[in-house]
């Protein structure tokens, strides 16, 4: 059966690689990679000697379509991205969506990515995350990315480049405020490797005073928000409520209540009858 393979590489260290996806990149036809000479160099050094395609971001509407049809003709292949797993920020998902479309068996032979091993280091939160991937290059768009998941409760995890790693810090700062907890994953794996945390203001005077060298691969996580405060919400709700319905009918009440504190009119009314009531 034909197959693609979609093989997870190291993300630095060349040892980290699954005893699967050696196997995997030994027995098949051809192995598409993003830099071929990247790949050969991890192949050499596990004594592989695999045929290379190249397959990257822009050549991969005409790749998909070629390595579609080998796939159709019988030939097996490999999917690697230069660094961990393909897809995760990296060129592939057009060539797995069109082969699964047409059919093909597409086998994950998962290993080693950047944000996950960041996250199994950090000690934030990681029950439930988000990934963010690369934000835009440009500040506003960057800022009004940074905007939709400010209130995020859950574990934020972005990906930046050492050229954008100040500017995003900063606009880390300005958005989700200086307090909040960060940690920073730099050169996972390899031999510089820093696993810095603290607050998104102390980060931005890291990276300015050297402490985190503006070199190498980040990986940035950011915890989530406090949830909002409800039981305060809540407490505030009733004794507005109680303040009014001495005054006014409960439908009124409440529905002053609601435009005073943001509360939910139909509930506020539920609670106001209940008042009442208990009040004889
Ligand atoms: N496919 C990869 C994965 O599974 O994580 C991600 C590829 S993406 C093009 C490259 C980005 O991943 C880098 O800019 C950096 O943000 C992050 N990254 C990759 N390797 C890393 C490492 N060793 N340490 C920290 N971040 C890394």
């Amino acid at each position: 059966m034909p197959t693609l393979y979609v093989v997870a590489t190291p993300i630095g260290h060349r040892d980290d690689i699954t005893l699967r996806a050696l196997q995997i990149l030994r027995q098949v036809d051809t192995v598409a990679a993003e830099d071929t000479r990247h790949t050969r160099a991890l192949l050499d050094h596990h004594g592989i000697s695999a045929r290379l395609v190249s397959y990257r971001e822009h050549n991969e509407e005409r790749a998909s379509a070629e390595l579609i049809a080998r796939l159709q003709a019988g030939e097996s292949f490999a999917l690697v991205s230069d660094a961990g797993t393909p897809l995760i920020s990296d060129p592939g998902y057009r060539l797995v969506r069109e082969a699964r479309l047409a059919g093909i068996d597409v086998v994950p032979v998962p290993g080693a990515n950047a944000a996950i091993t960041a996250l199994s280091v950090a000690g934030l939160a990681t029950d439930r995350f988000c990934f963010e991937g690369f934000l835009a290059a440009r500040g506003p768009a960057r800022r009004k990315q940074l905007m939709l998941v400010r209130d995020e409760t859950r574990t934020l995890v972005f990906y930046e480049a050492p050229h954008r790693i100040v500017d995003l810090m900063a606009d880390m700062v300005s958005v989700f405020g200086e307090a909040r907890e960060v940690v920073i994953g730099r050169e996972l794996t390899k031999k510089f490797e820093q696993l810095w945390s603290g607050s998104a203001a102390a980060a931005v005077a890291a990276l300015a005073g050297e402490e985190i060298p503006v070199r190498g691969e980040f990986v940035v996580l950011v915890a989530g928000a406090l949830p909002a405060d409800s039981t305060a919400d809540e407490t505030e709700q009733f004794r507005v409520l109680s303040l009014l319905l001495p005054e006014l009918p409960p439908k009124k009440a409440a529905e002053l209540t609601a435009s005073i504190t943001g509360g939910n009119k139909k509930d506020l009314y539920a609670q106001a009858v209940a008042i009442k009531q208990s009040k004889g």
